[in-house]
């Protein structure tokens, strides 16, 4: 007989329910770790490889606190649900997070059936889900790896995963990634990237530069972008698109922003008053209630007037909070502070978010002003956006301008603002403030000729 315990079940039961997840029914993260664990024992004499995965689901969090967590509940049920059915009879699949599921897949050899049962997966969690009277919309991502026989435990394989998983949600959302020792590397280097910043953001290491916008008929400088630039002692320059993404993803961006704008406020302060500084802001300063309080403490203190600042946002940065995103926007612009919607025309556009949002300026991504002279459709969708913003009573910023010919076309086609190469690439406070003085005495001289 099985003994009875304490809690009114018996020792059998108590450990199913250990091994269990209780929302819904699927095992937890023990019950995939032992089975894991037995499946390498089993393969001890067998050289067949299998496969495990981790699936994640994306944007989980703000559908929680859209419709409540008891419908978020709701949802995870019937994504177990859908998992479950689509196992067959060798594999599993349990719940081991709040959104993350793993599955194994002991007759799987290779890493391209392992691919296509992770897309199998995604596929069948993309149907939409029944909410109440509503409906909502799920995407996943998936990391694998393949156990290679003899040379793996169950700890390494699951990190394996993990960090397919990461490179996954990285890359985008529904995305399955399945491991490569190179991709150790990488998040090797991502990891040393962080602490180096940190470092550096403490130690007030990071730099704004500046990079001219003018009129493109003038061709009068009207402001600068501010873009951040930062070199590490032992790892060189590094560039925003490398360090930007990682200070976001590990909590660094908020304290790595305020030092930027503060050095940004300072310089600018110096400038012909007539001049505007923008700034760009990262999706997840727009999920965070205090990034207003912050930049407007900062104007503060810096006696920067916030009518001559400009936020730059991206349609990615609205996207994973809406409600949070448009109550930061609406704060700002009450303090005086103008709002930009930055590299328009790629990414997650959607024309819905401009009658949703209120934006005083647009700015044109670079990829349609690269190709502008020799690509129809380009110029096209640019005439296209200019007309809209003139309908809208949005002012247009064309950017990555290289060649003299694209600002006359663009310029032909109606467009007020421009930034590029052309004008000057972005450079540091002292450079800026010299090119100004240039600018101004070439006005001067323009004037008295
Ligand atoms: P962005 O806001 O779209 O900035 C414009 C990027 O285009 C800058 O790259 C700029 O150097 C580059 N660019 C300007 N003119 C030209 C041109 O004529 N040709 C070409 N090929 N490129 C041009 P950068 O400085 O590497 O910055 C990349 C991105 O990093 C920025 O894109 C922005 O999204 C982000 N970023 C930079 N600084 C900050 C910051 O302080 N905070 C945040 N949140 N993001 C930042
Ligand atoms: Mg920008
Ligand atoms: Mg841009």
């Amino acid at each position: 007989m099985q003994p009875v315990f304490a809690n009114g079940y018996t020792g059998r039961e108590s450990t199913e329910l250990a091994f269990t997840d209780p929302l819904t029914g699927l095992g937890n993260h023990r019950r995939f770790y032992d089975k894991v664990e037995r499946l390498i024992s089993d393969r001890a004499d067998d050289p067949a490889p299998f496969a495990i995965g981790i699936l994640d689901l994306d944007g989980f969090k703000p559908i929680n606190d859209l419709f409540g967590s008891r419908a978020g509940d709701d949802i995870l049920v019937q994504v177990a649900m859908r998992l479950r059915a689509s196992m067959d009879a060798h594999s599993t699949v349990t719940r081991i997070g709040a959104d993350e599921f793993a599955f194994l897949y002991p007759l799987v050899f290779s890493e391209d059936a392992a691919t296509d049962k992770a897309r199998m997966l995604i596929e069948i969690l993309s149907a939409p889900y029944d909410v109440g009277e509503r409906t909502a919309r799920l995407s996943a991502s998936v990391g694998c790896s393949l156990y290679h026989f003899g040379d793996e435990t169950t700890n390494i394989l699951i990190h394996k995963a993990e960090t397919a998983l990461y490179q996954a949600k990285r890359s985008g959302r529904g995305r399955v990634v399945v491991y490569t020792r190179e991709m150790e590397e990488a998040a090797k280097r991502v990891t040393r990237i962080e602490q180096a910043l940190r470092r550096a953001v403490s130690a007030g290491e990071v730099e704004p530069h500046f990079q001219p916008i003018v009129d493109l008929k003038t061709r009068r400088t009207v402001g600068f972008e501010t873009l951040a630039r930062w070199t590490d002692r032992d790892l060189g320059p590094i560039s925003p698109v490398v360090f930007i993404p990682i200070a976001e993803e590990r909590g660094i961006i908020g304290p790595m922003s305020q030092l930027v704008l503060r050095k940004a406020t300072e310089a600018a302060r110096d400038w012909p008053q007539d001049l505007f500084l923008s700034f760009n802001l990262s999706p997840s300063q727009l999920v965070d209630q205090n990034t207003g309080l912050h930049i407007l403490a900062i104007l503060d203190r810096t006696g920067f007037d916030p009518r001559r600042l400009e936020i730059e946002i991206t349609e990615t940065g609205l996207m994973s909070d809406p409600t949070s995103a448009e109550k930061i926007v609406e704060d700002l612009r009450r303090c005086g502070i103008r709002v930009s919607l930055d590299d328009f025309g790629t990414g997650q556009s959607s024309l819905g978010r401009l009658r949703e949002f209120h934006f005083d300026k647009l700015k044109i991504d670079r990829a349609f002003i690269a190709s502008l002279l020799d690509d129809r459709p380009s110029e096209h969708i640019i005439r296209a956006i200019l007309a809209m913003c003139e309908g809208l009573g949005m002012d247009v910023v064309a950017e990555g301008i290289e060649e003299e010919e694209q600002a006359e076309r663009l310029v032909q086609f109606g467009c007020g603002g421009g930034q590029g190469y052309l004008f000057g690439r972005p450079a540091n406070a002292d450079a800026t403030l010299g090119y100004l003085r240039d600018s101004f005495r070439g006005a001067q001289r323009a004037r008295a000729v």
